[in-house]
C-alpha cells in the first residue's frame, strides 16, 4: 500500500508520515511539495491513495486533481484550511473522494483514509445485481421492492431514483448538482428546491423520525449522503 502526499508544508508531510509509520507501518509514503511533481508522481509511483493540499506554490490542488483524473481513478483526499463549502463542492465535482480540514488529528486522517480505501474497493451495484441490505433498508433492484425494518414502502419513480443514487454511493456525500443531474437531468442542476423537497419525502418514508434523520444526512451547503451502516 502506497500513499502520495502533495503538500507544501514540510511540517504536515512530516506529521502525516510519522502518523503512518506509527499506526500503519505497512504503508509507504511518497511526498512532494509541488503540484506538478505531484501529477508526475501520481503517474510514475501508482499510489493507492493521494492526500492533496489545495494551496500549492505552483499549480493549485484543483488543477492537480483535474490532471490526475485524466489518467487515474486513484482515491484523492483533499486537505482544506477551513470547512469551505465552495471548495468542497468543487472538489467533489472534480472527483475528490473526501476532505480533511486542517488542523486534523492522526486518528481522523487514518479513519478517512481507511473509509476512502474501503469505498474504492466496493463493487458497484447494478440493476440486475443482488439486493441491497444495510440492516434497515432492503432494496430488490429487479422487482424494485423496498422494505424498511421489514415493512414494505412505496416510492415514486423520482424517490426511487434518488434513493438509488445514494445507495450506489453509500457513505459518500453527493452534491446537489450531482443528484439533480442524475435524477432530474442536466437542465435541472440548479433546482435545489426540488431536491430538498424529495429528500424530505424520502426521509418521511424511510426514517424513524424525519425531523432528526439518521439515514439520509445533510452536508450543509454541499449535498446529502446515505449513512453507511457497518
Ligand atoms: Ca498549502
Amino acid at each position: 500500500m502506497k500513499l502520495l502526499i502533495v503538500e507544501d508544508n514540510p511540517e504536515i508531510i512530516e506529521a502525516v508520515s510519522f502518523c503512518f509509520e506509527l499506526r500503519w507501518p505497512e504503508v509507504s509514503v511518497v511526498s512532494t511539495e509541488t503540484g506538478n511533481k505531484g501529477v508526475e508522481l501520481a503517474e510514475t509511483e501508482s499510489p493507492d491513495l493521494i492526500i492533496l493540499d489545495l494551496g500549492l506554490p505552483d499549480i493549485n490542488g484543483f488543477e492537480v486533481l483535474r490532471q490526475i483524473r485524466l489518467f487515474s481513478d486513484v482515491p484523492v483526499i483533499i486537505l482544506t484550511v477551513r470547512s469551505e463549502n465552495m471548495d468542497k463542492i468543487k472538489g467533489l465535482e472534480m472527483g475528490a473522494d473526501d476532505f480533511v480540514v486542517k488542523p486534523f488529528s492522526h486518528m481522523e486522517l487514518l479513519a478517512r483514509v481507511k473509509a476512502v480505501l474501503r469505498r474504492s474497493q466496493m463493487p458497484e451495484l447494478r440493476g440486475e445485481e443482488k439486493p441491497f441490505n444495510n440492516g434497515r433498508i432492503r432494496i430488490d433492484f429487479t422487482s424494485r421492492e423496498i422494505t424498511v425494518n421489514n415493512n414494505p414502502v412505496k416510492l415514486t419513480p423520482i424517490e426511487y431514483n434518488l434513493l438509488y443514487q445514494m445507495v450506489r454511493n453509500e457513505g459518500r456525500v453527493l452534491t446537489h448538482r450531482f443528484l439533480l443531474e442524475k435524477v432530474w437531468g442536466e437542465e435541472y442542476v440548479d433546482a435545489t428546491d426540488y431536491l430538498k423537497k424529495y429528500i424530505q419525502r424520502l426521509r418521511q418514508k424511510l426514517e424513524d423520525d424525519a425531523e432528526s434523520p439518521s439515514l439520509i444526512l445533510t452536508e450543509r451547503g454541499v449535498g446529502y449522503k446515505l449513512i453507511k451502516i457497518a
